[in-house]
């Protein structure tokens, strides 16, 4: 019998680093390879709760979990604790998950491990036992570039070990690459802890990269070139979109409320504000307020994410009468079908929070975006779609850090009077289009990666 090709994809455990590889590994599965993904138990559950009956495309891939180290009643949002133990447990169980596998079926052995960056130890894993390593960098190519800087920035004391920057000064990581100023840098964070954390996002990647020979990441190189060619064994395969497979199924922790579908279809064409901030940003109360007046503010018609654990330790609560007053013209959800949304016609522009599959997938259905970064790379993000595709305008805090409600409704009244931004959005959208079609760069690379799986 013939040998199958045979990927084991790995992601770090949150939903932001689960969607793309996924979606990575549904399109890999359905140029004919087999594909065993592999989740924390944690996630696996979250994922099989949430997932619709009839997913197209969820037949295509095995799904697989391993333990994380931590106790059940453990706290997951605790990313010290999540990674410190995923990091010291989890390399011994995927050694045996990868050996078993391959002891028991010498036609479908293991030949290539895809592990995302965050998980760089997996790589590691890979070379040990002897099987091809590929990465993933689920973010963009600037703070990829960034990520292989870190060693330089401490060297050269710009940053310390904990990741604080020691210069005044914006830290550049090449002259065609708009630099970072302090309070945008990726791992920046009013908590030493948080900080640490994000720190090892970046840092692991130079850490684990003599383990890999390719780095895929989701992005199109036509749009983030300077900073794509900074970076070695660099594959840009993206916009990475469950819509590129013809299917649904995307990894999602929470189920997907497709009842704003029907709700789009009957609103006008380009009128609808759609608001949605990730996974993990979390609003305070008087923020939610002045968020929830903005809209008001705007006459416009809008559908807004409110997930469970949205509220910063308490419950959405609206301001009086505000329900009632928008009734007629707006729809909440708990988690939407992001890309359908995205993609119909009744929708305007997207209030995000710019992580980074929110940017892919917002700039490839060639809507505007109205800019809200929180942390992380969401600040990078937002310079991208402001300053460099000039696709969005910037939302501007006031002195209490507060977004105030007259900020929201008169940027999205610019910015849905600005013709100059639509038609950057669409050109942005068909640079995307085409890098994925046949004869693209994503096309290619993407095609390519294939093969050599295929050869291994
Ligand atoms: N998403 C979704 N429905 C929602 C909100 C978000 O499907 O209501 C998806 C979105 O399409 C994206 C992912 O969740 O693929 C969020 O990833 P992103 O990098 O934008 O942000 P993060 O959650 O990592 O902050």
């Amino acid at each position: 019998m013939d040998r199958h090709p045979h990927a084991l994809v790995i992601p770090f455990p949150a939903q932001g680093h689960v969607a793309p590889l996924m979606k990575l590994s549904l399109q890999i599965a359905a140029h004919g390879v087999k594909v065993t993904f592999v989740n924390t138990e944690f996630i696996h559950e979250k994922i099989m709760v949430s997932v619709p009956e009839k997913a197209e495309g969820r037949s295509l891939i095995s799904l697989a979990s391993l333990p994380d180290g931590l106790e059940l009643e453990d706290d997951r949002t605790d990313y010290a604790k999540l990674i410190e133990s995923v990091r010291r447990t989890m390399p011994g169980y995927l050694e045996d998950f990868i050996l078993k596998i391959n002891q028991s079926n010498i036609n479908e052995k293991i030949s290539c491990v895809i592990a995302d960056t965050s998980v760089g130890w997996a790589l590691e894993v890979a070379k040990k036992v002897g099987i091809e390593a590929v990465a993933v960098w689920p973010a963009g190519g600037p703070c990829l570039a960034l990520a292989l800087h870190v060693p330089q920035l401490l060297e050269a004391e710009i940053i310390d070990h904990d990741g604080t920057v020691m210069k005044d000064e914006p830290i550049s990581v090449s002259k065609d690459v708009p630099a970072w100023s302090r309070s945008e840098i990726g791992w920046g964070s009013s908590d030493p802890v948080m900080q640490k954390v994000l720190l090892e996002f970046y840092s692991i990647v130079p850490e684990y990269a003599k383990f890999y020979d390719w780095i895929l990441c989701n992005s199109v190189y036509e749009l983030d070139s300077a900073a794509l060619k900074l970076i070695p064994n660099i594959l840009p395969v993206g916009p990475l979109l469950a819509s590129n497979y013809l299917g649904t199924f995307a990894g999602n922790f929470w189920p997907e409320d497709s009842t704003c579908i029907e709700w789009l279809d009957k609103q006008t064409s380009s009128s609808v504000i759609y608001v949605a901030f990730g996974s993990t940003t979390m609003a305070n109360m008087e923020q939610l307020e002045e968020l929830a007046l903005g809209l008001e503010l705007t006459g416009h018609p809008f559908l807004w994410v409110v997930r469970s654990d949205f509220m910063d330790g308490s419950l959405a609560k609206f301001p009086d009468g505000f329900i009632n007053r928008v009734a007629k013209r707006a729809k909440f959800v708990e988690w939407a079908p992001q890309e359908k949304v995205l993609a119909h016609p009744s929708v305007a522009c997207f209030m995000s929070h710019c992580g980074w599959n929110s940017t892919m997938e917002g700039l490839s259905m060639g809507i505007p975006f109205l800019c809200w970064p929180y942390f992380a790379d969401q600040f990078c993000n937002k310079n991208y779609i402001c300053d460099v595709w000039k696709i969005g305008l910037g939302l501007a805090k006031g002195a209490s850090g507060i977004v105030t409600r007259h900020e929201i409704s008169t940027k999205i009244k610019t910015l849905l009077s600005s013709d100059a931004i639509k038609a950057n959005a669409l050109h942005i959208k068909e640079l995307a289009r085409k890098s994925f079609n046949e004869g693209g760069s994503s096309f290619k690379n993407f095609n390519n990666f294939i093969e050599h799986i295929k050869s291994l």
